[in-house]
């Protein structure tokens, strides 16, 4: 039997993450580049474009990991707890319940790690420049202050930013205050 034809018996002619049954093709899973049996899984149109371009990703659509995440197949394991991860950074506190229940055997683990794109750990400013602990950068547009009336004005520099947990925020001083700001709203200097 071909590969092709070993996945489609394996998926059932659906989708192994939503269950569609438009357009069916391997992905191979990354950092594997082969298709095989054991390094791909069997995806529909939509999944397949959403998993190359997380940028466009439909919240909505990847529901449908609440049973997809159960799957025996390791590679759909993968895909799940990465696409669980990337929605659980974008701040989908039900993504990340259900990465809380996953079980994936320490290979497993290993491999979705491996894949995950590093550099989503680190905070990025608007261009998509590295941000790093004693960078000065400036505020690209007028920011609201969390719990005052005041705003941060756009222009406004920030010397010697710090990181935090989040890699979507750094912390600095502005307007004499302490605060957390969302690292795309900042330019480097
Ligand atoms: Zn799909």
């Amino acid at each position: 039997m071909s590969i092709e034809a070993t996945l489609l018996e394996r998926c059932e002619s659906k989708c192994e993450l939503c269950s569609s049954t438009s357009s069916l093709a391997p992905l191979a899973i990354a950092p594997q580049t082969q298709i095989t049996v054991d390094y791909a899984a069997m995806l529909c149109d939509t999944c397949r474009a959403q998993i190359e371009s997380p940028e466009d990703m439909d919240v909505n659509h990847w529901r449908c990991l609440n049973d997809s995440m159960w799957s025996q197949v390791p590679q759909v394991q993968v895909l799940a707890w990465r696409q669980l991860t990337h929605l659980s950074r974008k701040g989908e506190t039900w993504a990340n319940e259900l990465l809380d229940m996953m079980y994936l055997e320490d290979e497993t683990k290993k491999w979705a790690e491996t894949g995950m794109d590093e550099d989503e750990d680190k905070p990025r400013d608007v261009n998509g420049v590295e941000l790093k602990k004693g960078d000065d950068v400036t505020i690209i547009k007028d920011l609201p202050i969390k719990g005052s009336s005041q705003v941060i004005k756009q222009g406004t520099v920030v010397r010697g930013i710090s990181l935090s947990d989040d890699p979507k925020l750094v912390s600095g001083k502005a307007n004499g205050q302490s605060m957390y700001i969302i690292a795309e709203y900042c330019r480097k200097k």
